[in-house]
C-alpha cells in the first residue's frame, strides 16, 4: 500500500509505452545508460546485469507451439503519484518534484541505506556497487549534462530531468511560459531513441499531448495499479494476456481493457 499521499500537479511527466510495439531490442536500455553517464559493468555482455535505469523484461503467455506468445516490457522508474521510496529516506535524498511529479534522485545526499530499495515495488532503484571505471577512450562520450555516481549511493531514473530544466531554461530564454512547454520541447532518451516509437512522452495533464490520450486507451494499464501507487507510466496491449500479467490479476478477474 501508498504510505504518502501528495496532492495532484498541474503538470504529470509521464509514458505511455505501447507492448505491441516493442520489440525488445535495448535501444531504450543503452540510450539510458549513454544518456545519464553510466560506466559499464565489468561483464557488461548481459544487460540485465549492468547498471541500466531502464530494464527491459520478456513476458510469455506460456502456451506451447502454435499459440506461443511473448512481449517485451521495458520498465524505468514509473515515477509513482504515491511514491513509497520517498518517505522513507532519512536523508531526503529523494523527492516528487512539484513541477511536474518526477521522483529525484540526489545523488550527493544519499547515505547508502537502501531503505527506498526495499520500499519500492517495482524494483526499478538500483545500489552502486562498483566507482564507475569507463575503458580508456570512453570517458570521452561522457555527456556534461548529469553527474557521475560513486560506489555506495543509489541510482535511478529521473525521466532525464537535465533535459527538463534545458527545455525550461530554452522557453525562457525564447521569452515563452516554462510551465507551458509544448510536446516538442522535452521528452526522455529512451522515448527518443526507441525505433519503433514504442514509447510516447509528454505531460499526462495537457490534452494536447499524445501521452495524454493515449494513457486513456481502453487498453491502457499501469503496473501493480491496485497498490495505489498511482504510476505515471501507462502501458498498453491489445493483447489481454500481455495486460493480464501487467496488473498481476487474479486468474477468474476480469482485466481492464476491451
Ligand atoms: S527501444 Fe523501443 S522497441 Fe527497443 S526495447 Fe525499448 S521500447 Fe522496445
Ligand atoms: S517506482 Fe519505485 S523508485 Fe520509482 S517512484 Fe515508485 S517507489 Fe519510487
Amino acid at each position: 500500500m501508498a504510505i504518502y499521499k501528495l496532492k495532484e500537479f498541474k503538470i504529470k511527466w509521464g509514458m505511455v509505452i505501447d507492448l505491441d510495439k516493442c520489440t525488445g531490442c535495448g535501444a531504450c536500455m543503452i540510450s539510458c545508460q549513454a544518456e545519464n553517464n553510466m560506466a559499464p559493468m565489468p561483464d557488461a555482455t548481459d544487460k540485465l546485469y549492468s547498471m541500466t535505469w531502464m530494464l527491459v523484461y520478456r513476458l510469455s503467455n506460456g502456451k506451447p507451439f502454435p499459440d506461443h506468445d511473448i512481449a517485451y516490457l521495458p520498465r524505468p522508474c514509473v515515477q509513482c503519484g504515491n511514491p513509497n521510496c520517498v518517505p522513507v529516506c532519512p536523508v531526503i535524498a529523494t523527492t516528487k518534484d512539484e513541477e511536474g511529479g518526477i521522483v529525484s534522485q540526489i545523488s550527493p545526499r544519499c547515505i547508502g541505506c537502501r531503505y527506498c530499495m526495499a520500499a519500492c515495488p517495482y524494483r526499478a532503484r538500483y545500489f552502486n556497487w562498483h566507482d564507475p571505471v569507463w575503458p580508456q577512450g570512453m570517458e570521452k562520450t561522457l555527456t556534461p549534462f548529469t553527474s557521475t555516481r560513486p560506489r555506495g549511493v543509489v541510482e535511478k531514473c529521473h525521466y532525464c530531468h537535465h533535459r527538463f530544466k534545458a527545455a525550461k531554461e530554452k522557453a525562457r530564454y525564447d521569452g515563452r511560459d516554462p510551465n507551458k512547454l509544448d510536446e516538442d520541447d522535452y521528452t526522455t532518451a529512451c522515448a527518443q531513441n526507441c525505433p519503433t516509437g514504442a514509447i510516447t512522452f509528454g505531460d499526462l495533464m495537457n490534452p494536447e499531448h499524445k501521452v495524454a490520450k493515449l494513457a486513456k486507451s481502453p487498453y491502457a494499464f499501469r503496473l501493480l495499479e491496485r497498490l495505489g501507487t498511482d504510476p505515471q507510466l501507462y502501458y498498453m496491449s491489445k493483447r489481454e494476456w500481455v495486460r493480464r500479467q501487467g496488473d498481476n490479476y487474479l486468474e477468474h478477474e476480469p482485466t481492464k481493457g476491451v
